[in-house]
C-alpha cells in the first residue's frame, strides 16, 4: 500500500485518473491524492521527472526517498524492480572504474619480492656510489613501485575481470552483514540471554525483507555517478573518490533510516559494519594477489 511520503500515512491511491480522454503524460486528468492526515499532496513526486529525482536524492531529501522506497520501487518485496537491477551493474561498472585507477595508483606492499630485490638493488648501488663517489642517478629517484608495475604485467581482459569480480564481491559482502543482522527475529530467551536479546535489538532494527533493504542500498549509491565528471575535467582521483565514498556513507544511513524508520544511530552502526566487511575483504582479496592496499585495507570504495 502506498504512503504519504510527509507523514507515512497509509493511502489508497496516490493520484486519481478523472479523465480518460486526457493525456496522462501531460499532467491532464490526474488529481494528486491529499493526505487525510497532514492535508499535503500524498506524493507529489509522481509527477515530477528523473532529474528532479536524482537531484533530490542527492540532497538527501526523505520525502524522495519514501517515494522510491514505497510508492514506486517497494510494491515486490520479494524480486528486485528491472531498474534496480540496471542502477546495480551501472554502479559496478563505475565502481570497476574508480577503483581500477586508484588501486594501480597505491604502492606495493613493503613485503612484496619485486619492491625488496628494488630496495637490496638500491643498497648495492647506494654502497657503489658511496665507494665510488659517483652519485647513481638511476636509482636515487624516490619514485615507489605501485600496483600498477603489477597490474601491467597482467592481460587487460583479466585486469578488467579481476576488478570486476573485486568490486562485486566487496558489494556482497555490505550488501550481506546488514541484511543478515536485521533478518534475525525477536526470540524469547531466559533470563540471562534475554539482556543479550535485548541489547541485540537496542541496537538493529528487526526487517525480514532484504530486497527493500538492499534497494535503499543501490538507490542511496547513486552519488557515486558523479565521478562521470571526472571524464570531462581532471581531478585528484584519490581524494574525489573519498569524498564520494563519505557522501555514499551518509546517503546510504539516510537511506536505511527513512526505510527502517529505526534512528540515525542504528542505521549509521549498520553502514560501518557493512563498511567494515567491505573494508575487510576487499582489502584480503588485494593482499591475496599481492597488491598493496595503500596501508589501511579499508580503501577499496563499493556500494
Ligand atoms: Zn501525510
Amino acid at each position: 500500500m502506498p504512503i504519504c511520503i510527509e507523514c507515512r500515512y497509509p493511502v489508497k491511491t496516490l493520484y486519481t485518473t478523472y479523465s480518460k480522454a486526457d493525456d496522462r503524460s501531460l499532467g491532464k486528468g490526474v488529481r494528486l491524492t491529499q493526505c487525510p492526515r497532514c492535508k499535503r499532496f500524498a506524493d507529489k513526486y509522481v509527477e515530477h521527472d528523473f532529474v528532479v529525482l536524482f537531484i533530490d536524492l542527492v540532497l538527501i531529501k526523505p520525502q524522495v526517498y519514501r517515494h522510491l522506497l514505497f510508492n514506486r520501487l517497494g510494491q515486490n518485496d520479494e524480486r528486485f524492480d528491472r531498474s534496480i537491477i540496471r542502477l546495480g551493474i551501472l554502479l559496478v561498472l563505475f565502481d570497476v572504474y574508480l577503483t581500477w585507477a586508484r588501486i594501480e595508483k597505491l604502492a606495493l606492499p613493503q613485503s612484496h619480492p619485486q619492491l625488496l630485490s628494488l630496495s637490496s638493488n638500491t643498497n648495492t648501488a647506494n654502497s657503489l656510489s658511496t665507494s665510488t663517489g659517483i652519485p647513481n642517478s638511476s636509482t636515487s629517484s624516490t619514485e615507489v613501485p605501485t600496483n600498477a608495475t603489477i597490474l601491467s604485467a597482467q592481460p587487460l581482459i583479466l585486469q578488467y575481470l579481476f576488478f570486476v569480480a573485486l568490486v562485486f564481491l566487496s558489494t556482497l559482502s555490505f550488501h550481506l552483514p546488514i541484511r543478515f543482522l536485521c533478518s534475525v527475529p525477536p526470540i524469547s530467551v531466559p533470563p540471562p540471554l534475554s539482556y543479550l536479546s535485548s541489547l541485540y535489538r537496542t541496537l538493529f532494527p528487526h526487517y525480514p525483507h532484504p530486497i527493500p533493504l538492499s534497494t535503499a542500498l543501490l538507490v542511496s549509491s547513486c552519488t557515486k555517478l558523479f565521478p562521470i565528471l571526472l571524464i570531462i575535467w581532471e581531478y585528484d582521483l584519490p581524494s574525489s573518490a573519498t569524498a564520494v565514498s563519505w557522501a555514499v556513507i551518509v546517503n546510504n544511513v539516510a537511506a536505511l533510516e527513512i526505510l527502517m524508520d529505526c534512528g540515525y544511530l542504528r542505521a549509521g552502526l549498520l553502514v560501518a559494519i557493512g563498511a567494515g566487511c567491505r573494508g575487510l575483504v576487499a582489502g584480503g582479496i588485494l593482499r591475496a594477489v599481492g597488491l598493496g592496499t595503500g596501508g589501511k585495507g579499508l580503501g577499496v570504495g563499493g556500494f
